[in-house]
């Protein structure tokens, strides 16, 4: 540069300059420069045309660092339009432009000599384009910015005040909208340092607020424009839910009006702006946790970043626990568990566990297996079983299970459990009962008939219920005044199927509900009876004063009735015709000592018909038995075989009524016509029958194939089989129980005139509540079907173990040839199924008897009962007792339980007359070979000298465990060589009058 003599006036004003130009300016972290002439030290190297207008002078700053500016100062000439471009400035992504300008101007006034076109203005303009254009300035194709004045301009006088004279313009350019633009200044003669142009744009610089990352950010075009600007969470965080982070970026480069936000994930906390790993030993379990927890109780982690702790060995977490709590384990097993067994109710009552696992939901759960007895095997008790409150989720600790079967053996299990018990795969901790329940009780008393009703007294009767299920000792009659408000209950008890009720009053209703009871216990009342007494008249032929009562003793009853005169026995013979409602084989009729009400047996006694009367076997069918649709039946699986085909299990449903399990017995395909008639031939007879301890005959199905006979279920198969599954197990009562019942049916059978010929245990069938029926109906062709039965020298097959003398030798079959049966099958059930007369030859079964030989008493059998036994084996059948006496002695064994009892748990039988004559006289033999030649069983005598039992007073002391030892591995000669021993004990007592010490 060349210093003339305005210019050398420069000098000094630019050293001044330059020492301010630096000062005060500070970097605006919010700006991108796009052009900044202080920054570059090299020449600038602008366009200025004319090239004698603005000149590029150098200079230093107060630290010595060069600048470049621009100056002009054509103040003596008129007509000045000197212009100055910058290079092209690149935008990049900027809308809205900042140009900074620095500049000096000096005041014309302190000019010496210049006058008219000196200015103390400049004009600012730019240029959009999308590239460089040439060097050449068109004036016309630069837009105007602005008229640039300086705000303050300086004089010669004023460097020497060092007063600051620099002045700071900016103008805003924009929207644009090409690449890049050039600016430009006018000088049209004004004096001006351009000391420094500085061209920017404002963003808003990426920031992380609220755990998001907002990125750079171009401010908008607008002066007001805020732009939007979503943020994106750092690293493992997340947007919270509905609250996703944004801001705006102000024009000023500005982040303003944050809204929403990033949470640190699970197992993840905030530290500053980022999130950090959970440590080890501490979790967090959600986004919305602002801290790490360490572990809960019996939990733990080993590594970083974990949103749960794992449980301990043997501890667990329930789905529903959140992480935040303790791990838990099952509960220990219920404490102190008692039962209670009522029949076939079983309570139980505990109390809880020692530990409950860390919980506090323990609940508790039954688990019920019936058992069979040999071999042990449990099943689930099934849906049949009730339980109050309920079988699982029991807040308390008591439970009752109902509708258990009779006689069976039960398993309960009491298992706590709580939230977490299901998870774990440790050994299910419990406490067990095991439980055999009894007899179930009678069902209901349903028919019930007012046979005479006086003003103060009624009389009733009423059917044994359908399911005695035992032997009724006693019916309860309740009544009460129906209008009574507080209802008070009144009883009366009765021993027979009728009772009068007394002082009652007059013209009242009352209502009357009568239960049975067995051993098993009261059933359930049966429906309500309701009786209105009748008027009060005077003079009526009821005796007020006299009370009877069905408690009282039955002569009292006579005695009243006898007073009472002919009037009230004739009154009752009438009301008996009148009222009756049912044949005079009526049971209530034929009940033993109960029966003085009742005295009167009626002719038409329904009687057994012969179906090989009938000319048309399919006619004795018909008339007997129901015709069945065979779509009513559902067959489910073969339970046997039958003569004529298989037998099998399954359901009937008919319409209107509950479907019922029943066992159905097909014929076989290719069968002749007499096979059909001898097949169809048992449920003619059976449909006859109509009595609990006979088997029920369902219907037949004659019109389809195959033919088919429908029958009860009977649940425990054949009583034999039963038996013997069960050796042992029930008590006198039961078996004398199920005895019982058998007696009852033949007593019905017989009283229809009925000659069964093949009573034996194996055809007797069992149902779930031990009720015993009388099965296997037929002709001859039972006979035939009987493998027991052998042909006689007589003709005929007979199963000879179980037929009468008589029934052998004569074919003379009767019901006191049934009554002998009937005593084998007492001998089978007291032994447990035991083969009659073991394995004797049917030939030397039939000689002993002819001899007078009889079975002896089973092991532990009553004295009584084997008594039963030897009178049903009376040679002369007039003698032995008829079934009714049967029943009658055996309901009397069952209410005097103190005589089944067998002194110190055996059986000594005492001797019969029967046997003393026919069994030998133990007591005579000296040597053990004689005593095993005379029972037959001489093939053991090497084991008992081997065993050393050289007496026959050694022999008298064996029990059954020492008759094993011996080798003797034959149920059958078990049993044979201890009963045997039990004659011996007798004989000797009998002998010596003292027992033998067991
Ligand atoms: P049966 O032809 O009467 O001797 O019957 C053959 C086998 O079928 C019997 O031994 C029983 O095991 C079985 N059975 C017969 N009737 C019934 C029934 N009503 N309920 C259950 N099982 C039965």
């Amino acid at each position: 540069m060349v210093c003339t003599s305005v210019s050398c006036l420069w000098t000094i004003f630019c050293l001044h300059l330059c020492f301010y130009v630096n000062t005060g300016i500070a970097q605006n972290t919010r700006e991108v420069i796009l052009l900044d002439s202080k920054a570059q030290q090299t020449e600038l190297e602008w366009i200025s045309s004319p090239p004698s207008g603005w000149e590029e002078i150098s200079g230093l700053d107060e630290n010595y660092t060069p600048i470049r500016t621009y100056q002009v100062c054509q103040v003596m000439e008129p007509n000045q339009n000197n212009w100055l471009r910058t290079n092209w400035i690149e935008k990049g992504d900027a809308q809205r432009i900042f140009v900074e300008l620095k500049f000096t101007l000096r005041d014309c006034n302190s000019l010496p000599g210049v006058v008219g076109s000196c200015k103390e203005t400049f004009n600012l303009y730019y240029q959009e384009t999308d590239v460089e254009v040439g060097r050449n300035i068109r004036e016309s194709q630069y837009v105007k910015i602005d008229t640039i004045a300086a705000d303050e301009s300086f004089t010669q006088g004023d460097l020497g005040e060092r007063k600051m004279k620099l002045n700071t313009e900016v103008r805003i350019i924009g929207p644009l909208s090409r690449r890049g633009f050039y600016l430009a200044f006018q000088d049209v003669g004004a004096c001006i340092a351009l000391v420094s142009v500085k061209v920017y744009y404002k963003k808003c610089w990426s920031i992380i607020e609220n755990l998001a990352t907002f990125p750079d950010t171009v401010t908008g075009s607008e002066f007001s424009s805020l732009v939007e600007v979503e943020g994106m969470c750092v690293n493992d965080a997340e947007e919270e839910a509905d609250n996703s982070p944004k801001m705006h970026c102000s024009a000023e480069g500005e982040w303003l009006v944050p809204i929403g936000k990033c949470i640190c994930k699970a197992g993840f906390h905030q530290k500053g702006d980022a999130c950090e790993p959970c440590g080890r030993g501490f979790y967090k379990s959600s986004s919305q946790d602002l801290q790490c927890s360490r572990c809960p109780a019996h939990s733990y982690n080993d590594r970083e970043g974990s949103w749960r702790c794992d449980c301990e060995d043997g501890y667990y977490r329930a789905l529903s626990d959140p992480p935040s709590v303790a791990c838990t384990r099952p509960p220990s097993a219920p404490q102190n568990l008692l039962y209670n067994i009522n029949h076939t109710t079983v309570s139980l009552e505990w109390t809880p566990p020692a530990d409950t696992g860390g919980r506090n939901d323990v609940t508790y759960r039954i688990i019920c297996r019936r058992c069979t007895w040999e071999p042990e095997e449990c099943f689930p008790c099934g849906s049949n079983v009730g339980y109050s409150p309920q079988q699982s989720g029991l807040t308390d600790t008591y439970v009752t299970i109902t509708d258990l079967l009779a006689h069976a053996n039960y398993t309960f299990e009491v298992e706590a459990v709580n939230g977490v018990s299901d998870l774990s795969r440790t050994q299910r901790l419990f406490a067990a009962v095991s439980i055999a329940t009894s007899q179930a009780a009678p069902s209901q008393v349903s028919e019930v008939i007012k046979e005479r009703v006086q003003q103060h007294s009624v009389q009733l009767s009423w059917q044994e219920p359908e399911q005695p299920n035992g032997v009724i000792t006693e019916y309860e009659i309740k009544y009460y005044e129906k209008d009574q408000k507080d209802r008070i209950y009144s009883t009366v008890k009765s021993k027979s199927t009728s009772a009068t009720v007394n002082n009652l009053k007059p013209s009242t209703a009352y209502v009357f509900q009568i239960r049975a009871f067995t051993a098993a216990g009261y059933g359930t009342f049966g429906p309500r009876l309701e009786v209105t007494t009748k008027e009060e008249s005077t003079g009526s032929g009821e005796q007020k004063t006299t009370v009877i009562s069905s408690e009282q003793n039955p002569v009292i009853i006579i005695a009243v009735v006898a007073v009472a005169g002919t009037i009230i026995l004739v009154f009752m013979v009438f009301g008996f015709i009148i009222g009756r409602r049912h044949c005079g084989y009526s049971k209530a009729d034929q009940e033993g000592d109960e029966e003085l009400y009742f005295q009167f047996k009626f002719p038409g006694t329904k009687t057994y018909i012969d179906p090989e009367t009938y000319e048309d076997p399919n006619r004795a069918v018909h008339q007997f038995a129901k015709e069945l649709d065979a779509s009513c039946i559902k067959i489910e699986r073969v339970i046997g075989a039958g003569e004529f085909g298989e037998v099998c299990s399954g359901r009937l449903k008919l319409p209107g009524k509950r479907d019922v399990s029943v066992a159905i017995k097909t014929l076989k395909v290719g069968y002749t016509e007499k096979q059909r008639r001898d097949f169809l031939c048992e449920a003619s007879i059976m449909g006859q029958f109509d009595h609990p301890n006979v088997v029920h005959l369902e219907g037949v199905v004659t019109r389809g194939k195959p033919v088919m006979i429908v029958i009860e279920y009977m649940e425990n198969g054949s009583l034999d089989a039963f038996l013997r599954k069960h050796d042992g197990q029930f008590t006198v009562i039961q078996l004398v129980g199920m005895l019982r019942g058998i007696a009852a049916g033949m007593r019905y059978l017989s009283d229809m005139g009925y000659v069964h010929r093949d009573l034996a245990a194996r055809n007797i069938l069992v149902n779930s509540n031990l009720v015993c029926k009388v099965s296997d109906f037929g002709l001859s062709r039972v006979i035939d079907d009987d493998p027991e039965a052998v042909y006689t020298t007589t003709g005929g097959k007979i199963p000879v173990r179980w037929t009468a003398m008589e029934a052998i030798q004569y074919r003379k079959f009767t019901s006191a040839s049934d009554v002998w049966s009937y005593g084998i099958v007492m001998w089978e059930v007291m032994s447990y199924g035991e083969r009659p007369y073991w394995d004797m030859s049917n030939q030397d079964v039939i000689k002993a008897i002819e001899e007078g030989y009889r079975l002896p008493a089973p092991m532990d059998c009553p004295p009584g009962l084997h008594q039963l036994m030897l009178d049903c084996w009376q040679k002369d059948r007039a003698d032995r007792p008829k079934f009714d006496q049967i029943v009658g002695i055996l309901d009397k064994m069952i209410r005097n339980p103190n005589t089944l009892k067998t002194p110190m748990g055996t059986c000594i039988r005492p001797i019969s007359p029967l046997l003393d004559q026919n069994t030998p006289d133990f007591t005579s033999f000296r040597l053990v070979s004689e005593w095993l030649e005379a029972i037959k069983m001489e093939r053991y005598v090497d084991n008992f000298t081997a065993a050393g039992y050289s007496s026959l007073e050694s022999v008298a002391r064996m029990t059954i465990e020492d008759v094993m030892s011996l080798g003797i591995s034959l149920v059958g000669h078990q049993k044979k060589i201890m009963s045997s021993i039990q004659t011996m004990r007798a004989q000797m007592l009998h002998l010596h009058g003292t027992g033998v010490q067991v």
